[in-house]
């Protein structure tokens, strides 16, 4: 099995201006500079991806893609043109996609292959019942109850809970690491990696710069 921490940061429609963007990413370029033991993606919306680089400790992915390729798709972003700007990561299957703009899984799981053929790491989520995807190369897979979500108003699961689905997971993923989100933060993420998670997809933690490079630093600790 992957042994690999990852931490994700999922910015979602957060922040509003390219200068707060630069100015979060920076200093969590700058805060994690020195901590070793796991990897950093920082998932900004797609109009700031172009402007914030990759660097040694920190990598970058985006919150979405589409699963064509090219052509006549109002509004969508291929796999490649995230390549081109430096992303290696690609958040997909987000409940809030399901919610308010209506992705199915069928529609999750085209995005998945494509983005996998392209060559990005696919951090795919999945909620309380949805299906344990198959093992495969590059794959992330996020255990992500909806209801843990903190701009859903809910708590963090119980630790307890997400040990015994990531267990429950690990019946069918034998290769593929399982992190866990909803409502993660510097206090709790020991909690959860405890459990069995091998990182976090962090949503409003990763907004305030200093509290998500502590929770970095409380992840490799
Ligand atoms: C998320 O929505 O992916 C998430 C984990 O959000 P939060 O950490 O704010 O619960």
């Amino acid at each position: 099995m992957n042994e690999e921490l990852y931490i994700i940061a999922n910015w979602k429609m957060n922040p509003q201006t390219l200068d707060e963007a630069l100015a979060l990413a920076n200093r969590v370029k700058e805060g994690v500079a020195n901590t070793q033991g796991s990897k950093v993606v920082l998932c900004p919306p797609f109009p700031f991806i172009s402007y914030i680089l990759p660097s040694e400790h920190v990598e970058m992915g985006a919150q979405n893609c589409f699963w064509e390729g090219k052509g006549a798709f109002t509004g969508e972003i291929s796999p490649r043109m995230l390549k081109e700007l430096g992303c290696t990561y690609v958040i997909l299957g987000h409940s809030e996609r399901a919610k308010y703009l209506g992705e199915t899984q069928e529609m999750v799981r085209k995005k998945t292959k494509a983005a996998l053929e392209a060559g990005l790491r696919v951090v795919l989520c999945v909620g309380e019942n949805e299906e344990t995807p198959a093992d495969a190369e590059n794959l992330i897979v996020v255990y992500e109850p909806e209801w843990a979500i903190s701009s859903e108003g809910g708590d963090a699961a119980d630790s307890k809970l997400v040990a015994a689905r990531i267990a429950k997971m690990r019946e069918t993923l034998k290769t593929t690491p399982i992190l866990y989100g909803g409502s993660t933060n510097s206090k709790n993420i020991q909690t959860f990696l405890q459990a069995g998670a091998q990182g976090a997809l962090v949503g409003s933690a990763s907004l305030d710069a200093e509290e998500f490079i502590s929770l970095v630093k409380n992840a490799v600790s």
